[in-house]
């Protein structure tokens, strides 16, 4: 689950991170009144979506004055900011930080991650902030520096304070910049987090070390230990399909092929998306309906992938292990006689009382193509699709 950047500041702050003093805004007269509060002569305008690279699509901006705050929030506020994250649609800018302006000497990069393979929190810290990670891991790797932190210890302050020095926090800072790594880590850790990035983390020009922009994205299987966060959630940033899927205990993916796949169980729908990748299609969708698929979840699931105006085909493969086929026929029968399917329907059933099964799907009248194995439905749903 991902937050937006003053959500994020909100807990640094609680977990005593340094952070630039702002409030969220949603009208271009609150951004006006934020500011006043706010004084000094600097302010940052700053849009609020689920993406990084915000500052290069024109979402992050300086102003000198009241009167620039109010032009800047007004052009802001309603934009649709494209970054290299949102992809090429963009996305909406319905919520504004206004912070005050910071007096940036050094822009220096922190992120927290899970390495997976060492099952540790890595903390990342670089001398490069302010651009992308990935240019800077892909072009000079070696100002690029880790710590695998021992989960019973904790990042510690041997640790934190060598970082800091090596990503070139002044001398009389590092005890600070060292603090600040520390606190990041408490926040990252008690949040399970899966990711916490500082990019930039500031020195200023008046000596202190800042954390200038933040992202947090959390461990969606820990949020039933954080009820505190599931209000933060904001779905307007979400995808609708997905949240609709959610509440019918479907596992939903939109991707950005042709065909709509449903099938039961994690491991059979990936390896469903290789084959139809494959047969030189490609996927619409990720799905997984589960052991159970009822009729309600099958017809749900169909709604779901008929929004999407790329999808031309879909392919239904199936294995009845717990559930038997022939249950699961009826429920797709009813399913598709409930909505109207407007692409050809490529059915793969596979397991207890399959022959039952086949029988009810050819018995029903419903146009149906009917597949054996893996291969042969992939390569009908594809030729369907027109791939
Ligand atoms: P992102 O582009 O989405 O990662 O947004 P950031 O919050 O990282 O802001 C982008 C850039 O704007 C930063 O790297 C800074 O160079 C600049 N910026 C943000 N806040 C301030 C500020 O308070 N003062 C100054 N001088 N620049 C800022
Ligand atoms: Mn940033």
């Amino acid at each position: 689950m991902k937050i937006h950047e003053y959500q994020g500041k909100d807990i640094l702050r609680e977990y005593g991170v340094a952070v630039p003093r702002g409030k969220a805004c949603f009208s271009v007269d609150e951004a006006v009144a934020a500011a006043e509060e706010i004084g000094g002569s600097k302010w940052v305008v700053k849009a609020q979506i689920h993406a990084g690279g915000r500052g290069k699509g024109g979402g992050v901006k300086l102003a000198d004055s009241i009167d620039e705050v109010r032009e800047l929030a007004d052009q802001i506020l309603g934009m649709t900011l494209v970054t290299h994250q949102t992809g090429p649609e963009g996305k909406e800018v319905k919520r504004l930080l206004i912070e005050e302006g910071a007096p940036i000497q050094d822009e220096l990069y922190l992120g927290l991650v899970v390495d997976r393979a060492a099952q540790r929190v890595v903390v990342m810290a670089s001398s490069e902030g302010g651009t992308e990670i990935e240019t800077v891991a892909e072009e000079t790797p070696e100002l690029i520096h880790k710590v695998q932190v021992d989960p019973q210890v904790g990042l510690t302050t041997v640790e934190a304070e060598d970082l800091a020095g090596k990503i070139g926090i002044p001398a009389a800072l590092v005890a600070d910049g060292g603090k600040l790594m520390q606190a990041l880590y408490q926040a990252f850790w008690d949040k399970d987090c899966s990711l916490a990035e500082i990019n930039p983390l500031i020195v200023t020009s008046d000596s202190r070390v800042v954390a200038l922009d933040a992202k947090m994205n959390f461990d969606e299987s820990a949020m039933y230990r954080h009820p505190e966060l599931q209000e933060l959630r904001d779905l307007d940033e979400e995808d609708a399909d997905e949240i609709a899927a959610s509440e019918f205990g479907l596992n939903y993916i939109s991707l950005d092929g042709t065909i709509g796949c449903l099938v039961n169980g994690a491991g059979l729908a990936m390896a469903t998306m290789d084959i139809i990748k494959l047969y030189g299609a490609s996927p619409a969708n990720f799905l997984d309906v589960g052991g159970g698929a009822t009729t309600e979840q099958v017809t749900e699931a169909f709604k779901i992938m008929l929004k999407n105006d790329n999808l031309k085909a879909i392919l239904v493969n199936i294995f009845g292990g717990i559930m038997r086929c022939d249950v699961i026929a009826e429920g797709l029968v009813n399913a598709a006689r409930e909505v109207d399917l407007k692409v050809p329907l490529v059915v793969r059933l596979e397991g207890t009382n399959v022959e039952q099964g086949r029988q009810i799907l050819a018995d029903s009248g419903i146009d149906i193509i009917s597949a054996t194995t893996m291969a042969d439905a992939a390569e009908k749903v594809a030729a369907a699709a027109g791939a």
